[in-house]
């Protein structure tokens, strides 16, 4: 999935425009609890086209230290990892000399730029494109991030440069692909060498420097698998070695191209906000999970019991998913975690028909009514599976379109107990029939 990075000086409107590039997932999950809402990392789509979006706050590529410079270093990365740059400039404050240094930045970049002003409602086309033309990056895009004015068609624009993704599902039919993530250091790549240390690595290629994920076959207990790579793994004799440092984007994407994310938290150290941010993208991408709570051979019973309700209390909202305490060192708990991962995955392709959908959905109503909004009361009348992983149910009936989310998430458990669901969140969709 094309990455598209955000770039420009402070106040131009970039959080706005974030926020509308990824405004259909965060809708998700605007009410789940526990979730930072303050990301630079999103996920938006078009259609069915997916892209990753990464905003960079206040970027000044002079800075040499401080603050200001370790933002220039993140955005550095970023521009690094990106696939097209977005340069977003104020069309009412004109051009700027910061402006102008983050373009001379840009021209080196060796991505695609487009140049991008923002707050152009009711402004003249001519005179936004005289102001900025000469930056040098190609015809100024005009758009209001504020009213969503030209938005679609900047999506539009980007996106018609990359080609679309080959369906995943097609080549690898029931073989689970696996990303494995986490901050650095809890121990993911010794997790991974235990996976594929004696196992079999099915024609595993040297990886290039692509800034694509890569895949790595392999086999497990006779049954096949792909791994989804996040950092570069590299076969060193017997074991894998990472060749690069943790990436944000890399697990992004990583997670967007697997079936089921193994999320690695490490026993030894507190659950912390970069853990929950990881856990909120996972949750955003609706991907079967299985957690690994690793190192759990390096704490005793006190700390255990302090880690586990650090987890209940931070990570509530991933209850969905099967959790295990494992030494990855030792290889304790591996296979558990790869028993789960079948489950999960099981879980995530389910078929369900229409008929037991629709009796679930009954039973559900005459358990607890929908909530009446105004004059009206929604009304369902079947059920019918919109897709999977995550299974999506879509229901079909009249004035849904004010459904409280409180009666959404009864309707999701619903689901996945009668369906006994574990591993995989669900997701419904209301469809009014005539
Ligand atoms: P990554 O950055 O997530 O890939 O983490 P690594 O796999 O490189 O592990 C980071 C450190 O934690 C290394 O020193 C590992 O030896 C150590 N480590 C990993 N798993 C375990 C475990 O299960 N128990 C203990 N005690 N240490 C571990």
């Amino acid at each position: 999935k094309p990455t598209i990075v955000l770039v420009g000086r402070p106040n131009v409107g970039k959080s706005t425009l974030f926020n509308r590039l990824t405004r259909t997932r965060d809708a998700l999950v605007a009410d789940q609890p526990g979730l930072t809402r303050d990301r630079h990392y999103g996920i938006g789509r078009v259609g069915d086209r997916d892209y990753l979006v990464v905003d960079t706050a206040g970027f000044d590529p002079v800075a040499k230290a401080g603050i200001m410079h370790e933002m220039a270093r993140q955005a550095e990365q970023a521009i690094a990892e990106a696939d097209v740059l977005l340069f977003l400039v104020d069309g009412r404050a004109g051009l700027t000399p910061h402006d102008e240094q983050i373009a001379a930045r840009l021209r080196r970049a060796g991505r695609p730029v487009h140049l991008v002003v923002n707050k152009a409602e009711g402004m003249e086309r001519s005179i936004v494109a005289a102001d900025f033309h000469a930056l040098g990056l190609g015809a100024p895009l005009p758009v209001s991030a504020a009213h969503g004015d030209g938005v679609k068609q900047l999506v539009d624009l980007v996106l018609a440069d990359f080609p679309l993704d080959e369906e995943p599902e097609e080549a690898a039919a029931h073989s689970p692909r696996i990303a494995i993530v986490g901050r650095p250091n809890v121990g993911k790549s010794t997790l991974v060498n235990s996976l594929l240390g004696e196992e079999r690595v099915i024609a595993f290629d040297m990886p290039g420097t692509t800034r694509d994920a890569i895949a790595i076959p392999f086999e497990r207990e006779g049954r096949h698998y792909t791994l989804i790579d996040t950092a570069g793994l590299r076969r060193r004799g017997k074991v894998f070695e990472a060749i690069e440092k943790f990436s944000v984007i890399k697990t992004l994407q990583a997670i967007e191209q697997c079936n089921v994310v193994v999320l690695v938290l490490d026993a030894s150290q507190d659950i912390s906000d970069q853990d929950a941010h990881i856990a909120g993208f996972i949750l955003d991408s609706g991907r079967a999970l299985v957690v690994a709570v690793n190192k759990w051979d390096s704490i005793d019973d006190y700390r255990r019991e302090l880690v586990k309700r650090a987890i209940e209390h931070k990570l509530g909202f991933l209850s969905f998913a099967r959790f295990h305490h494992i030494s990855a060192l030792k290889g304790a708990g591996v296979a558990a975690v790869m028993k789960s991962v079948d489950a999960a995955y099981a879980a995530a392709m389910v078929n369900l028909s229409t008929p037991r959908l629709t009796r679930t959905l009954q039973a559900a109503l005459t358990k607890q009514a929908p909530p009446r909004s105004g004059m009206f009361r929604p009304k369902m009348r079947y059920a019918h599976q919109g897709g999977n992983n995550p299974p999506i149910v879509v229901i079909h009936g009249a004035a849904l379109d004010q459904v409280p989310a409180s009666y959404v998430r009864f309707l999701e458990r619903t689901f996945m107990d009668a369906f006994k669901l574990q591993g995989t969140p669900l997701r419904i969709q209301f469809r009014t029939s005539h």
